[in-house]
């Protein structure tokens, strides 16, 4: 029944790429990684009921479990080339494993990943993805260059997914575009190369704003503070929430996977012209400062009190 499973997800997932040597079927792949070029490497997990609902459509869990993965490697200015995939399924379900794949398809499809092997388990529903892509040595963005002075950017909008998922937990149905950030999270891959050697620091928002940009910081040994009045929203969010809801949901939401990066305000048109050539749009929202933490400001400059999210503890 494994090999069945394993078959019905290789027939799906059949994206071909030159530089596998030995993909699915063998007790490892062998990928070659061309010359002057570093390996970035990453992982993460979703489990049923801790990172998304029991009732999400499988093929939205397929794209999104490959989704999450790409956006770390945008968040490193990474090409992407090729992914494992880790499975395990409380029963040998084969159109569960059918749809899965069908959205993970879709997803490595668009950004040519290979699926070169995995492994599938019988346990709680768990799904852990490792991708793989590269950069030219010494090229991948980091966290840890942001320096005081420069300005803070953000890519799309933010607070979406979170406010779909506000929405459904009060049985509120959200508009078409709240969901679709939720359920299928297109990773900044082309903004993440375009922002090679213009980023001084990035990170992708997956934890929300505060969270994230705040890890950047203690990376980069500053402080941050953000113009709450800045902040990119759509407009389905703002026409589902007041505004305080939407500010909390921008800052503190999680599952955004847009990238947050910082350089020096000189390079702004710079950094303007490198996204729109990647088709993504970027909004200024903040500048590194000397010290440490995370500062919400209204438009008078004075920081902005806690909202319900609860994300005070940011700032210091
Ligand atoms: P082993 O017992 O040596 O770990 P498996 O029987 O688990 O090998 O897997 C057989 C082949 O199928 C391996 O090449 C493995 O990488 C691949 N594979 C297993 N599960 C998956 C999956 N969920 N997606 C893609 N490839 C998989
Ligand atoms: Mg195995």
């Amino acid at each position: 029944m494994e090999f069945e499973l394993i078959d019905a997800i290789r027939m799906r997932v059949n994206i071909r790429r030159d530089d596998v040597a030995l993909g699915v079927g063998d007790d490892a792949a062998v990928l070659d990684v061309p010359a002057g070029r570093q390996l970035v490497a990453c992982a993460d997990t979703l489990v049923a009921g801790v990172h998304f609902p029991l009732d999400t459509a499988p093929e939205d869990l397929g794209w999104k479990s490959l989704a999450v993965n790409l956006s770390d490697l945008a968040a490193m200015g990474a090409e992407p080339a090729w992914a494992l995939l880790a499975l395990t399924l409380p029963e040998p379900d084969a159109f569960l494993v059918a749809a899965f794949a069908e959205g993970f398809a879709e997803l490595a499809r668009a950004h040519d990943v290979a699926l070169v092997g995995g492994d599938t388990t019988q346990g709680p529903l768990s799904i852990t993805v490792t991708a793989f892509g590269v950069v030219p040595v010494g090229g991948a963005l980091r966290r840890g260059g942001a320096r005081a002075g420069d300005a803070v950017f953000v890519t799309g909008t933010l607070g979406d997914a979170a406010g779909a998922l506000r929405q459904l937990q009060d049985g509120v149905a959200p508009a078409e575009r709240l969901r679709a950030k939720l359920s299928r999270p297109e990773p900044r891959i082309a903004a993440g190369l375009a922002l090679r050697g213009i980023a001084s620091a990035c990170i992708d928002v997956s934890d929300g704003l505060l969270a994230d940009l705040g890890h950047a910081c203690v990376a980069s040994g500053v402080g941050a503070e953000l113009d709450a009045d800045a902040l990119p929203m759509s407009s389905a969010l703002t026409a589902a929430f007041d505004r305080a809801t939407c500010r909390d949901l921008a800052l503190a939401g999680g599952d955004d996977y847009e990238l947050c990066f910082t350089a020096p305000a000189a390079r702004q048109t710079e950094v303007a012209a490198a996204l729109a050539q990647a088709g993504c749009s970027a909004t200024r929202i903040g500048r590194i400062v000397a010290g440490s933490g995370v500062r919400a400001l209204d438009a008078a400059g004075n920081p902005i009190a806690p909202g319900r999210a609860g994300w005070e503890h940011f700032a210091t």
